[in-house]
C-alpha cells in the first residue's frame, strides 16, 4: 500500500502478518470445536450463554463506550472491574483496544484505518489486521487519559490475567464447563465483536451521511448488545447511547443506566438535540426518495486522543 497520506505508520502500510501470533487465536478456535466430543450438560450451557452476555457487555459498556469515547463516568474501583470484565474476552489489554479504536474512529475508512471493509475486504477488517506485525503493540500516545492509573497500565500488559482466571474457574466445573462454557462463548464473543468491523461498515443502513461508511443494522445491534448503531455511533461517539431513538434497542445502555440509579455509573452523556433533530430531518429525507446533506463533523473524541501522532 502506499504511504500517500503522511499519517500511516510503516508497520501499517507494510501490513506484514505475523503467523506465530495467530497460532493462540487457532487453538482457541479448534478448543471450541471440541464440544463435538465433549457434548454438553445444561448447567454448561447456561454459564456459556450468562459469560457471552456479560462479556460482550464488557466489550461494549467496557472497551467501548467506557475506554474508547469515555461517555460517562465511574469509580476507580468500577473502571478496574470494567476492564476486567471486558478483557476477560481475551481481546487483550483496555488501553491497546481503545487506542486502536480511537484511530479507527480518526481515520474511519481511509488509509490509517487498520479495519475497514470498504477498502481491505471482510476477512482482513473482520480479524486479519488483528495479526498485522505491530498490530499487537499499545499506541500510549492515543490514551494518555487512560495512561495515570497504573492498575490499567499493568492489566494491559498482563491481558491474559483476566481471561486464565475465568477459563481455570469454568474448567473447575468440568470438563463441559470449560468447552461450552468457556471456550465457545469466548469464540462467539470474538465473532460478533469482530462483525463491528467487518460488517456494519458495508450491512445496514446508513441514516446520516457520515465522512465513512458506517451502517445501522438491528440484526447486530441485537447480536452485540447496541453496537448494531453504528452509523449513529459514528456521527455522535461522545453519547451513551447508540440506538438514538426508542425503537433503536441498546441493552448496553439500558444496563448501564439501571447502574446509574444506584449510583455506579453516572454522567452518561446524551445524544445532543441538535443531532436527534438532524436523524429525524434525515430520516424524512431518505422516506422521500432523497439523500440527506451530508455531515462533516466526525464528532468527539475523548481528550488526549485527538491530534497525536499516528
Ligand atoms: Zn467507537
Ligand atoms: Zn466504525
Amino acid at each position: 500500500m502506499v504511504n500517500h497520506s503522511g499519517v500511516v505508520p510503516e508497520w501499517m502500510s507494510e501490513r506484514k502478518i505475523g503467523w506465530a501470533g495467530a497460532i493462540p487465536f487457532v487453538l482457541i478456535h479448534l478448543l471450541a470445536f471440541g464440544v463435538i466430543w465433549t457434548g454438553f450438560t445444561w448447567p454448561s450451557v447456561i454459564v456459556g450463554v450468562v459469560l457471552y452476555f456479560v462479556r460482550m457487555w464488557g466489550v461494549t459498556a467496557g472497551y467501548h463506550r467506557y475506554f474508547a469515547h469515555r461517555t460517562f463516568e465511574t469509580s476507580r474501583v468500577f473502571q478496574f472491574i470494567l476492564a476486567f470484565i471486558a478483557m476477560s474476552s481475551a481481546q487483550r489489554g483496555a488501553l491497546w483496544w481503545a487506542a486502536h479504536h480511537r484511530r479507527h474512529h480518526k481515520y474511519s475508512d481511509l488509509e490509517g484505518d487498520l479495519h475497514s471493509p470498504v477498502r481491505d475486504g471482510f476477512w482482513f477488517s473482520h480479524m486479519g489486521w488483528i495479526f498485522v506485525k505491530g498490530a499487537e503493540e499499545t499506541d500510549f500516545d492515543r490514551v494518555k487519559d487512560l495512561q495515570k492509573f497504573p492498575e490499567l497500565v499493568w492489566l494491559d500488559k498482563y491481558f491474559l490475567v483476566p481471561p486464565t482466571i475465568v477459563g481455570v474457574a469454568c474448567a473447575f466445573g468440568g470438563v463441559e464447563m470449560l468447552f461450552v462454557g468457556f471456550f465457545l462463548s469466548t469464540v462467539l464473543v470474538w465473532h460478533v465483536t469482530f462483525f463491528i468491523n467487518s460488517l456494519t461498515h458495508v450491512w445496514g443502513k446508513r441514516r446520516f451521511e457520515t465522512t465513512d461508511d458506517s451502517r445501522n443494522n438491528f440484526l447486530l445491534a441485537l447480536l452485540t448488545l447496541g453496537e448494531g448503531w453504528h452509523n449513529n455511533h459514528h456521527r455522535h461517539q461522545a453519547s451513551t447511547r447508540n440506538g438514538f431513538y426508542w425503537w433503536e434497542v441498546d441493552l448496553t445502555y439500558y444496563v448501564l443506566k439501571l447502574l446509574s440509579f444506584v449510583g455506579i455509573v453516572w454522567n452518561l452523556r446524551p445524544v445532543p438535540e441538535k443531532v436527534l433533530a438532524e436523524g429525524r430531518a434525515a430520516d424524512a429525507e431518505r422516506k422521500a426518495g432523497r439523500k440527506p446533506a451530508p455531515v462533516e463533523e466526525r464528532g468527539r473524541l475523548p481528550k488526549g486522543a485527538l491530534d497525536v501522532p499516528a
